[in-house]
């Protein structure tokens, strides 16, 4: 039997809740693509991505071809991949065969794709990124001509499944001018597309930010990363849901639980630094325990002095520099405590629970790291 340092546990019914949130949310027309990148954020993409399904979803989106891959081997055949990022051009052959989709925003990967799609005799199923302001991929006004010409000359070569752009930081009111702007440009040069015979099966650019605060954005079909995991964007967004609704309890239920136990404890005399260097001075007589979790598995060395655990019901603090395979928090506090008490990292302890907030007080950001550095050598279990 081998044991782990810590282990992740899926709730199975918190994703249900937010699926059904987000699907009432939004009502019954836009599809719910489920992006699954940084091996479902964390969550394992092979655990996770039969949940999904279980549950309705029949779309999902990665970054690259080696996620595509890895979920295709997961989901029935009617079920679509959409690739978001980077395929080689020996790939696109393999996605044409299998009908996974995926951007295309350069000249180079349209002719391949016209190429391949030859070769195969069966159309590639494109999705046409368009350069709005985020100045990331997507097609800019000359190279949208080319494109456009080459696809009217292969019309068999080429079936335009989307036409799509990304926002540039829909999560924070300081991009309101920006998104505003992007979904003015998104809108008008679509229009032009369409009028020009070009009709895409979907018209995209929302991730989960836009999705539940702009809800022009949310066409055909939004792209719903962290809150299928129960996460907020960020405060603002959660802040502006809850702002007219008079129910202010949180709608989103975490999926995952990550934790660990108490390795050791030990006593430390006023006036003692703790752990590497001098970042934490015990100020009084201080109750430590090590908790074997450290920024190689998965928790963020910028949580030195800021992160917080859960231990008997009690929220307690992370001191000193997190180390590589270990961190040590203050248990002063806590009664009883022992060494092999559960050390709650995210999810819940009795009625306390270490959600988005405890990381959000450094910035949300920190958030989609966190997870998407999850280890994938971690257990990963389902609940209910
Ligand atoms: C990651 C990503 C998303 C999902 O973002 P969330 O904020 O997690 O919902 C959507 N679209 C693209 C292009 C992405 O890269």
């Amino acid at each position: 039997m081998i044991s782990s340092p810590s282990s992740l546990t899926l709730d199975q019914e918190a994703l249900r809740t937010n699926l059904e949130f987000l699907r009432k949310h939004i009502g019954p027309h836009p599809k719910i693509s489920s992006v699954v990148k940084a091996n479902a954020y964390g969550h394992g993409i092979s655990q996770f991505v039969p949940l999904v399904e279980k549950f309705g979803i029949d779309h999902f989106s990665v970054f690259s071809s080696d996620e595509a891959y890895e979920v295709c081997q997961l989901i029935s055949p009617t079920t679509r991949v959409m690739i978001m990022g980077w395929i080689s051009k020996d790939e696109i052959e393999w996605a044409i065969g299998r009908d996974v989709e995926f951007y295309v925003f350069d000249i180079q990967r349209l002719e391949a794709a016209i190429h391949a799609s030859k070769v195969l005799k069966k159309p590639a199923r494109i999705h046409l990124e368009l350069e709005t302001g985020m100045n990331r991929t997507g097609f800019a006004k000359k190279n949208l001509e080319v494109a456009l010409n080459l696809i009217k000359a292969n019309p068999n070569q080429i079936h335009l499944s989307g036409i799509c752009t990304h926002l540039a930081g829909a999560e924070s009111i300081a991009n309101y001018y920006r998104i505003r702007h992007q979904l003015k440009r998104f809108k008008t040069v679509l229009s032009n597309i369409e009028s020009r015979g070009f009709i895409p099966e979907f018209r995209h650019m929302a991730s989960s930010a836009a999705t539940l605060s702009y809800p022009a954005t949310r066409m055909d079909l939004v792209r719903v990363g962290i809150a299928q995991y129960g996460f907020w964007p960020s405060q603002e967004i959660f802040i502006d849901y809850v702002r007219t609704k008079q129910d202010k309890n949180d709608p989103l239920k975490r999926v995952l639980s990550w934790k660990s136990r108490i390795m050791s404890l030990k006593d430390v005399k006023e006036g003692e630094f703790v752990s590497y260097g001098t970042t934490y001075l015990a100020t009084s007589a201080t109750r430590i325990a090590v908790v074997p979790v450290g920024y190689a598995n998965g928790f963020s060395r910028s949580l030195s002095n800021q992160g917080r655990v859960l231990i008997r019901g009690y929220r307690v603090g992370v001191i000193g520099l997190v180390n590589m395979n270990m961190m040590i928090v203050d248990v002063t506090k806590i009664p009883d405590v022992e060494q092999g008490d559960e050390v709650v990292i995210i999810g819940k302890q009795d009625d306390m629970e270490i959600s988005v907030a405890s990381f959000s007080e450094i910035s949300n950001q920190l958030n989609y790291e966190l997870l998407a550095r999850l280890p994938l050598e971690i257990i990963r279990s389902q609940i209910k």
